[in-house]
């Protein structure tokens, strides 16, 4: 055996003793209460300690469709489960209807888990479902889980800052108002230096690039599309704003996709990227080789 395959062996070994034994328990969900906990893009590994701590106690689970199969197999097995999936502007339990189960299973002293995909508090409706219970003499934990521009763009090898290349990013709904129409800042989201993320956005993806264009950002602008992201489905669409609608079309990329737009997109190799979340040295220096032999 190398010396690298023993490392292998013995760090599987520690990771297998059980690490989470040496961790203070603070996380104790009553019966009568509720926890939002956000569930994180959907590699269960992305779990925070605490989202777990809340999913091993809870006897009534209420989820979305963005909650994923791997996450939902470590409820305990007597947890009731309610589906109330959403698709955009396509309420399978509209939004008042799942307010008022968390009330009431609450109120029949369960404890409640509200579990939903990335972060609850980022366009999760998590603070809505908050006011509710907390009007209606509920009181509940909340729990913060890593939202879909951080987990998918990282498990991409995509960097959202980059020094030198993005100052700053910003995560934006490219979901369209009710009266139809998407109102956004368009001249800041032009600016060069800025990494932008648009949830939501497959459906308007035509006029988000095409205000991008307008207001000034390059057509040329590297831009990418990860639809389930950190998922073993995950894919990978990269392109630039110019062709990021033809991209939709020709793959027929559906919900839940996460646009990119930003030079950050290119910031590392495409072929570095083995597997969602790791880049791999080898072919990473090999492109370098190869790019420099080039230039
Ligand atoms: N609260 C969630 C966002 C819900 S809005 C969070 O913090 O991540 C739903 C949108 O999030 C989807 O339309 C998609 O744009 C994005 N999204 C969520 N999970 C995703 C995933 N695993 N891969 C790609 N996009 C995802």
């Amino acid at each position: 055996m190398t010396q690298l395959s023993t490392d292998k062996v013995s760090s599987e070994k520690e990771m297998n003793t059980d690490v989470l034994s040496k961790l203070t328990k603070k996380s104790f969900l009553q019966t009568g209460e509720v926890a939002l906990v956000g569930s994180g893009p959907g590699d269960a590994e992305l779990l925070t300690i605490r989202a777990l701590r809340f999913i091993e106690q809870a006897d009534v689970a209420i989820y979305d469709r963005l909650v994923s199969d791997e996450i939902m197999a470590l409820l305990p097995d007597n947890c009731e489960r309610f589906y109330v999936g959403k698709e955009q502007a396509k309420h399978c339990v509209p939004q008042g209807k799942i307010n008022e189960l968390l009330v009431q299973y609450a109120k029949q002293g369960r404890k409640v888990l509200r579990l939903k995909g990335g972060d609850p508090f980022i366009f999760g409706r998590g603070g809505e479902e908050a006011e509710f219970l907390l009007q209606n003499g509920v009181s509940c934990h909340v729990c913060p889980g890593i939202t879909a521009a951080s987990g998918c763009t990282t498990y991409a090898g995509i960097p959202l800052t980059h020094r030198g290349v993005a100052q700053g990013c910003t995560f934006i709904t490219g979901h369209m108002q009710n009266d139809g129409q998407l109102n956004l800042p368009w001249q800041s989201l032009s600016s060069e230096a800025q990494t932008v993320v648009f949830y939501m956005g497959i459906n308007t993806l035509p006029s988000i690039t095409e205000q991008l264009i307008k207001h000034g950002r390059a057509a040329s602008t590297p831009a990418a599309l990860i639809r389930k992201g950190t998922q073993p489905e995950q894919q990978i669409f990269r392109g630039n704003i110019s062709n990021l609608a033809e991209l939709v079309e020709k793959h027929q990329i559906t919900p839940p996709t996460l646009i990119v737009i930003g030079d950050v997109v290119n910031q590392l190799t495409d072929s570095t990227l083995a597997k969602p979340g790791f880049l791999d040295a080898e072919t990473y220096q090999a492109q370098m080789q190869l790019s420099a032999k080039a230039g």
